[in-house]
């Protein structure tokens, strides 16, 4: 510690002021614990502060992605559309923190960069950049699943003379009028950024690695009848909500098989699902995620999709993926993106045929040669589930590195915690449902888990609980073993850790659905926190 350095004592040091960051610091509140989080960024927020591209909006209904702690914030807030976009959910969320008077408890613009465990004193120090360093019995980490972009990784990035963006950090006020902009990357943030993009800028290329499966959003202004509908029955939807398997009730899931139902019968189904819009596609019948053929039946439909809406047929081509099932990596909500392809100012660049070579100070090179570029926006994507907590020095029991535990793939027991880290709690780590379910359900059940469990603890004086190592192997080998039931480790995605260069590929979030998941956290805990050891110490 740096001389001079502050130190301050709390029972819990949270780290992150998004969603989970902010109802922690709520209910350890509502405990009568004293607890402070500490954020990198200016603002409260998370993900719905920081990724301000144009068009960002969420992929759940609104209705079901919020919270649901307080029957009081339900009533006094009203969702403008179907799906909010992300200004309304940065609103939402600093409404959140006033409401519940949570500013006073962050501390922003302060990172956290390393976190060591005392196993003597059974506390943990918290060292951030700000010169102090924080003494905690217990610390969650809040730090989101998506919270760390990968940076530009093309030789000559940093010589480009024009203007670059990265969707996750967006500056106030760009306008692309009159400019020849090139978005680089064909995610979910670029599949939502490129029909707005493209209104503006004079001339917009994309450059497209692998393409994704995207589904119509039909967003629109929130219909008084529909929300009239939930109020009255918003507990009984939100029941509905937890007992779906991706936690989200839109979704619909019929038990009926694909491969079972006749052709006709399948294209109706598809279309009826195609026609409401979201996820509810996957929904439509329950073998879509567990058998190739049945995934297939429904690639071909949105295949046939895109064939139907891009006029070019070498485009379409060029825009249906071929090398992977569809919901095997999250599949894109989009407003208008296969349309925006018909327009007169909208090229798309494959790079499975000409791949990018080099940045240069102006545009674009690949192996096709050079384009010059005004603009360069960059959607590619995170260092994804792990990347936030990789970037902090955590160090646990006897000096182990995380990063020496996770150096194969990140192990833990229900994503919860990790043996060898006492009193070391994740929001939604890997190994839980996270990135596959509703993010907004997934986190509220996590933070009711991890507050209980600290509550429990303090009624017994514990001083520490940890993960066994028995329990974690077993919980790895059953998100494991339940992944290799589906179709998901067949794509190179971000959920396996490939689009990072180097990272170990393992499938990281639990798919084997919230509420089975839910129901092993709440029967471990309910038989005394089955598969952690919990150490009693009455030391303050
Ligand atoms: P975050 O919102 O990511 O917040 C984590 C915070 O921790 C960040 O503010 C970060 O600055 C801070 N932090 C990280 N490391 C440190 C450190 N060392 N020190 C201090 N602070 C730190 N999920 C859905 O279910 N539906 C959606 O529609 C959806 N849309 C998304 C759209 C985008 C563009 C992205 C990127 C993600 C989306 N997600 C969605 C996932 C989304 O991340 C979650 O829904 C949710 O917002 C996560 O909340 P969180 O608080 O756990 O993490
Ligand atoms: P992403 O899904 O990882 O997409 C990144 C894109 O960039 C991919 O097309 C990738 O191609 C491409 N790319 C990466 N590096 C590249 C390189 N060096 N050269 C060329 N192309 C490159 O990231 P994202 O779009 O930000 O979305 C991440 C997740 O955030 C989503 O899956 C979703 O969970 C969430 N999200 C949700 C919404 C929403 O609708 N609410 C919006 C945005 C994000 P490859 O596929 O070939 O690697």
């Amino acid at each position: 510690m740096a001389d001079g350095a502050r130190l301050e004592s709390y029972d819990v040091a949270i780290v992150g002021a998004g969603f989970s960051g902010l109802y922690m610091l709520h209910r350890l509140r509502t405990l009568g614990l004293t607890a402070r989080v500490y954020e990198a960024g200016p603002s409260v927020g998370g993900t719905w502060y920081w990724n301000r591209y144009p068009g960002a909006r969420v992929d759940i209904e609104s209705q079901e992605y919020c919270y649901s702690f307080s029957s009081e914030l339900d009533a006094e807030w009203q969702w403008s559309e179907r799906y909010a976009a992300q200004p309304e959910l940065l609103r939402y969320l600093n409404h959140v923190a006033d409401r519940f008077a949570l500013r006073s408890g962050i501390q922003l613009e302060t990172r956290v960069t390393a976190a060591i465990y005392d196993d003597a004193a059974r506390r943990w120090t918290v060292t951030t950049d700000q010169d102090e360093q924080i003494s905690a019995r217990h610390v969650v980490m809040a730090t989101g699943c998506l919270s760390v972009a990968k940076e530009p990784d093309m030789p000559g990035a940093e010589s480009f003379s024009g203007r670059s963006y990265h969707t996750h950090r967006w500056p106030e006020g760009v306008d692309f009028a009159g400019q020849r902009v090139a978005v680089i990357g064909t995610g979910s943030s670029a599949i939502q950024a490129i029909p707005q993009i493209a209104t503006q800028a004079a001339h917009l290329t994309i450059f497209q690695r692998t393409p994704n499966f995207s589904v119509p959003a039909h967003n629109h202004p929130t219909d008084p009848q529909i929300a009239a509908d939930w109020a009255n029955n918003r507990a009984q939807y939100r029941r509905e909500a937890r007992d779906a398997g991706f936690a989200i009730r839109a979704v619909q899931q019929r038990e009926d098989v694909a491969l079972e139902a006749a052709p006709e019968q399948r294209t109706a189904a598809f279309e009826e699902r195609w026609a409401r819009g979201g996820f509810s596609l996957l929904g439509a019948y329950s073998d879509l995620i567990f058998s190739k053929d049945a995934n297939d039946t429904a690639v071909q439909f949105v295949a046939d999709k895109i064939r139907g809406t891009v006029k070019d047929p070498v485009t379409a081509e060029k825009l249906i993926p071929k090398t992977y099932p569809i919901g095997s990596k999250r599949i894109c909500v989009d407003t208008g993106y296969y349309e925006t392809f018909n327009r007169p100012n909208v090229s798309l660049v494959d790079l499975t045929d000409t791949p990018i070579t080099a940045i240069t100070p102006t545009g674009v090179r690949t192996t096709a040669g050079e384009q010059a570029f005004d603009a360069i926006v960059y959607a590619i994507g995170f260092d994804a589930m792990t990347g936030a907590l990789s970037k902090i020095g955590i160090r646990g029991r006897g000096g182990a590195r995380l990063s020496d535990s996770w150096a194969e793939g990140p192990k833990s027991y229900l994503g919860l915690m990790v043996a060898g880290f006492p009193n070391l709690f994740i929001v939604t780590g890997p190994g839980s449902p996270s990135v596959l379910s509703n993010m907004a359900v997934s986190i509220e059940q996590h933070v009711e888990w991890i507050s209980d469990c600290i509550a429990w603890m303090g009624q017994r004086q514990a001083g520490a609980i940890e993960a066994t190592e028995e329990a974690q192997e077993m919980w790895v080998a059953h998100v494991n073993e339940v992944a290799d039931l589906t179709v998901y480790p067949q794509a190179n995605s971000w959920y396996m850790g490939a689009n990072v260069p180097g990272k170990p590929r393992v499938f990281m979030p639990y798919i084997g659905g919230f509420p089975a998941y839910r129901d092993k956290c709440a029967e471990v805990a309910a038989k005394g926190y089955e598969g952690f050891a919990v150490t009693a110490d009455g030391r303050a």
